[in-house]
């Protein structure tokens, strides 16, 4: 079944027998949200191949001056149905996208020319969008679904922000990510339980995530805090920013990640800018200024509710972030990570972490004028701040990118007091990876 553009439609019919294939683009939240669409009946796998070939064979199938992470996506795609594993004639595609001005809305339509390319023009590729770019007749979602969809993310958030808090000073190496490991199955299981369950018991999922975490044994001391910002796809895959996270855990810092519920709730308020600045879509505007609020007091209650049973760092309410720009950035600047990535470099410098890396992919304008571009004037408002852009594109040495990072590591550290990881930290380290090896 073909569209009028041409394109495979998802049928009702594939929704059975097909398996839709998902891009590791936010592997632990992509867990939850793929959980929640396989109890709705979608036979739906995250693809966690990371060959250093992936890049290449992306490369091999869109033009090198396309985005990274697209390249990445369709690599990683590619290699997929090429392994064998996988009968492409049932077999679909799913690609994530806010339906933004950027070049991300265009990604379906280079998957679909790389796949025509490698001679797989008969796989549907599903656009999943809630401003509903393409209809599928196999694919829906409702409100119900929606809704469990964003406390799938809202619990991937919290789980991510306080196991980041805790894993560069537990007691036990390996603690934190097998605390982890159990609250995703427990609230996997929760999520096969096909009911809509009601806010309260939600709630009581957070308490019962921070309560966790806090039970957690640490030890007190001081390290590198160091917040990464990015485009979207950078910031959060390991397959993109080559295990970033793993990388600074290694080098004795704490990673500090702004959410991705901070760019979900970007992505509604940018419809609600739209119609302030230009006029558009005002009939949406009581819809938007809803699931806006929505949002906004959602967090608000997980804020609350860090704060009140644990002592951990809540994330900044986005009221507040959103505040952090004026003057510096303008709301229309909206491409992309847009405005929310000054805003999240203002955020972590209003948390106290003054060392930040600035993941760049190759081919990303607006990266590169709400990122780099804005490091000079945030370096001048705030002399203590200790930015550093990194690169990543499918020729960019891992190398050179961690050495850069380790300079950066290393003014942090004389600037602070604190001393650099000595051959007991090491001991500690490779202890800790072997433990997170068998978990
Ligand atoms: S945000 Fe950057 S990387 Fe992402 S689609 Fe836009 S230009 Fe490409």
């Amino acid at each position: 079944m073909h569209d009028k553009k041409g394109y495979v439609k998802f049928t009702k019919q594939m929704k059975s027998d097909y398996v839709i294939l998902a891009p590791d683009m936010l592997p632990m939240h992509f867990k939850l949200i793929l959980c929640v669409l396989q109890n709705e009946g979608y036979n739906i796998e995250l693809l966690e191949n990371n060959d250093s070939s992936i890049p290449e064979t992306g490369l091999r199938y869109v033009h090198n001056d396309t985005c990274y992470p697209a390249i990445l996506v369709i690599g990683q795609f590619l290699e997929a149905i090429k392994s064998g594993k996988y009968d492409p004639n049932k077999t679909a595609l799913i690609m994530f996208q806010t339906g933004g001005g950027c070049r991300a809305s265009n990604y379906i339509s280079l998957i679909r020319k790389a796949l025509a390319k490698a001679g797989y023009e008969n796989i549907p590729v599903i656009s999943f969008s809630l401003m509903g770019l393409e209809k599928h007749p196999g694919w829906k979602l409702s409100l119900p679904l929606l809704r469990k969809l964003l406390y799938a993310v809202f619990y991937a958030d919290l789980i991510k922000l306080l196991m980041n808090q805790c894993i560069p000073y537990e007691i036990t190496p390996g603690d934190s990510v097998k605390k982890s490991d159990e609250l995703m199955k427990y609230l996997t299981n929760g999520i096969a339980d096909r009911s809509l369950i009601s806010y309260r018991e939600i709630k009581k999922n957070f308490i019962y995530i921070i309560k966790e975490f806090a039970s957690v044994p640490l030890k007190r001391e001081k390290k590198i805090k160091v917040g990464i910002v990015g485009e979207i796809f950078v910031k959060y895959s390991p397959l993109a920013n080559n295990n970033l996270e793993d990388f600074l855990l290694r080098e004795g810092a704490e990673v500090v990640l702004p959410g991705f519920v901070d760019f979900c709730i970007y992505s509604v308020y940018n419809g609600i800018v739209d119609n302030e600045l230009y006029g558009i879509n005002g009939f949406l505007k009581p819809a938007q200024k809803f699931a806006f609020d929505f949002l906004v007091n959602k967090q608000k209650d997980v804020i609350s509710l860090i704060k009140e049973h644990s002592d951990f760092d809540p994330p900044t309410p986005f009221d507040q972030v959103i505040s952090l720009c004026d003057g510096v950035i303008g709301k229309g600047v909206k491409m992309g990570e847009g405005w929310l990535l000054t805003a999240e470099m203002l955020e972590l410098n209003e948390q106290n972490v003054k060392n930040i890396v600035c993941t760049q992919p190759f081919g990303c304008l607006p990266n590169h004028i709400c990122g780099k571009g804005m490091m000079k004037p945030l370096k001048e408002s705030h002399p203590d701040i200790n930015i550093v852009a990194i690169d990543y594109d499918a020729s960019a040495s891992k190398v050179n990118q961690e050495n850069r990072i380790k300079l950066m590591l290393s003014n942090a550290r004389q600037a602070s007091g604190i001393k650099a990881i000595t051959e007991t930290d090491n001991e500690e380290i490779k202890n800790r990876e072997e433990a997170l090896s068998f978990g």
